[in-house]
């Protein structure tokens, strides 16, 4: 298995896990870009949100839930956060396994590219 968030699911490589269930784990980036940086991701491997099937836009639903819930955990959900989602080569995804980014805790750019 080389898929590197695969590995985080697995407990192969250490990450601060802040939440999880069968489907959906959620933990911090390893190189924030905000005071609060988490991604969520679902534990089976789906290579970008291009792969997401009509069946699997419930787990999207659920993702952005889980999200929403650790922004109020996390204290940002009052003064606003981002959820972000890279998809492919231009879109800036470096790792091709889905997730969410959750972003808060400072002002953030209205710029998005
Ligand atoms: P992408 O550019 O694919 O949308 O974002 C990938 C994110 O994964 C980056 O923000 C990067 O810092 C984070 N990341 C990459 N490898 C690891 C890791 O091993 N552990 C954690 N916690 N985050 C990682
Ligand atoms: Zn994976």
């Amino acid at each position: 298995m080389d898929c590197v968030f695969c590995r985080i699911v697995a407990g192969e490589i250490p990450s601060d896990i802040l939440y999880q269930d069968d489907e959906i784990v959620a933990f911090r980036d390893i190189n924030p870009q905000a005071p609060v940086h988490v991604l969520v991701i679902p534990t089976e491997h789906i290579a970008s949100l291009s792969d997401v099937t009509g069946e699997q836009s419930g787990l999207l639903g659920r993702m952005a839930a889980v999200a929403n819930r650790l922004a109020k955990s996390e204290g940002i959900a009052e003064k606003g956060y981002r959820i972000a989602v890279n998809c492919g080569d231009q879109g800036g995804q470096l790792v091709p396994h889905l997730h969410i980014h959750l972003l808060g805790g400072r002002q953030l750019s209205g710029k998005l590219g």
